[in-house]
């Protein structure tokens, strides 16, 4: 797969906390991170960060720059969320296999207020 933002290659990255094992798609390039569809339920109970990012979430308009869907075939358009707590964070999910993307710093600071649940839920209820 290649990157929605950038277009650079997707890496395979082990997320290992206690009992869990799931595999996520990080870009080599700007470090953002695709989901695939469950793996964000999964990941619901990891509380310390597994893999920080310094920089900061992207600018506004850069968030808002459409993205295409890196799994799915016919490559759909992905759809914009925005967290209800904090505005800064924008993330684009794809309507049609279910994943997420979030850019480098949006894993952060979603960790960071472990969000995890409530972020999972606004995805399924604009779904
Ligand atoms: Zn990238
Ligand atoms: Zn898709």
């Amino acid at each position: 797969m290649k990157c929605p933002r950038c277009l650079s290659a997707l890496n395979e990255v082990d997320i290992k906390e206690g009992n869990l094992n799931i595999k996520v798609d990080q870009c080599t390039s700007c470090k953002g991170v695709w989901f695939d569809a469950g793996e964000l339920d999964m990941i619901d109970n990891i509380v310390e960060p597994v893999f920080l990012e310094t920089r900061k979430i992207p600018s506004k308009y850069d968030q808002l720059t459409p993205l295409d869907c890196p799994y799915c075939d016919l490559h759909p358009m992905m759809e914009k969320a925005q967290h209800p707590r904090d505005e800064e964070v924008i993330m684009d999910y794809c309507d049609t296999c279910g994943g997420v993307w979030l850019d480098a710093g949006e894993l952060e600071a979603i960790q960071r207020e472990n969000w995890w649940t409530s972020l999972y839920n606004l995805i399924k209820k604009m779904s």
